[in-house]
């Protein structure tokens, strides 16, 4: 739709257009995706002009196809969800898990203890969605917004030959953005819908995405505030993928939670905020070498555990490293909750993160 422009809305005129776009605020899908709370806080309009303009911008987009209506049958939501791409995990053991792998239009996130593999993660997913439709890619490109400085080009490179793949094309296709602060992290984001459409950016990751919010806001006193921010956050990276049909990958640590005696005492740090925004929950789970992944409260899929390895080509099915029983390592996925390997259970369970020692490889 050529329309997107903000002048193209009856009553935006070019002072008005100058205010959005000082604001970042370019066409009308940004509108849709800040929402008339912000909008008015940025241009400093007043509440129901803001309103104002945002409703008419959703209507412009409703009529213009791009975004569902308000009532909508169930039809037309099976349709866009048809719509819904999924990546690869270049892994049959992790697309099994996922069901096919990961899906645009939702937010995933994947939590864990250090060493646990998200970061691994993220960077095969950065790779695979590069991969051709028939290779269960997207042909897409990768945000991905490191707030940990812990993306490692270096990777993406044996990511991308174990699969194949020319490096440096798909080192090309990554655009890093590094947040220095939670302020920044979310201003990268707000900023990003232009690039996202222009770049057909399938996939956008958050490295991690509550790493920053955690160390700014210390203490209990911050707590609600931090939540509040974090929330805003998570909702405009739901809101993005949405729009612009892409997969949001987001990770989370996890601390100990000492009131649990029971099961495993880790808990996400984002708390409640993240878990409820997230479409799709991962856990990861050290198991002496191997990985372990559990799908968490997903609207769709079995609640299901699958076993994993890390290696050069960066996430893998247990055991292709040594080429053996290939086929049948997707099949472990049967293990009850709660019964992963005692040797690394019994170091969770009375340790807090920083006293796990560190990987045994
Ligand atoms: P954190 O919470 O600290 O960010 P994380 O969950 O992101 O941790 P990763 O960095 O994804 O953890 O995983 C680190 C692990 O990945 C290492 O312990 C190592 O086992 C494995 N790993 C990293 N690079 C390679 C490689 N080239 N080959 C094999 N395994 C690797
Ligand atoms: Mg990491």
């Amino acid at each position: 739709m050529e329309d997107l422009r903000l002048d193209s809305l009856p009553g935006v005129g070019p002072v008005t257009t100058k205010k959005l776009s000082d604001a970042g605020i370019h066409n009308i899908m940004d509108l849709i995706v800040r929402g008339p709370v912000e909008l008015s806080e940025i241009s400093g309009m007043d509440k129901d002009t803001s309103a104002n303009i945002v409703e008419k911008a959703r209507q412009a987009l409703v009529e213009g196809g791009l975004l569902a209506k308000d009532f909508v049958s169930a039809t037309e939501i099976y349709k866009r969800r048809q719509e819904i791409g999924k990546i690869t995990t270049g892994t049959e053991c992790l697309d099994l898990l996922l069901d096919g792998g990961l899906e645009t239009q939702g937010l995933t996130e994947i939590y864990g203890e250090f060493g646990s593999g998200k970061t691994q993660f993220c960077h095969t997913m950065c790779v695979t969605v590069q991969k051709p439709k028939e290779e269960g890619g997207l042909e897409g490109t990768v945000l991905y917004i490191d707030t940990e400085n812990t993306f490692r080009p270096e990777r993406i490179v044996s990511i991308a030959k174990a699969h194949g793949m020319d490096p440096e094309k798909t080192l090309d296709r990554i655009i890093v953005a590094r947040a220095y602060n939670s302020a920044h992290q979310t201003l990268i984001l707000e900023e990003a819908s232009q690039m996202i459409r222009e770049n057909n950016v399938k996939l956008l990751v958050v490295d991690s995405a509550v790493g920053l919010f955690r160390s700014e806001y210390l203490g209990r006193g911050t707590l609600s505030v931090r939540q509040q921010r974090l929330n805003k956050f998570v909702h405009l990276l739901v809101r993005i993928a949405e729009t612009y049909n892409c997969a949001a990958l987001a990770t989370n640590q996890v601390m100990a939670s000492p009131d649990v005696f029971f099961g495993d005492p880790t808990r996400p740090i984002g708390g409640n905020v993240v878990a409820h925004t997230s479409t799709y929950r991962i856990y990861l789970k050290k198991s002496g070498k191997k990985r372990i992944a559990r799908m968490v409260d997903s609207p769709h899929h079995p609640e299901q555990e699958v076993i994993f390895g890390l290696g050069e080509a960066g996430v893998i099915d247990p055991d292709s490293e040594t080429k053996k029983k290939t086929t049948k390592a997707t099949k472990s996925k049967a293990e009850p909750e709660v019964k992963a390997e005692p040797e690394t259970d019994s170091v969770d369970a009375d340790a807090k993160i920083e006293d796990i020692p560190e990987d045994s490889e």
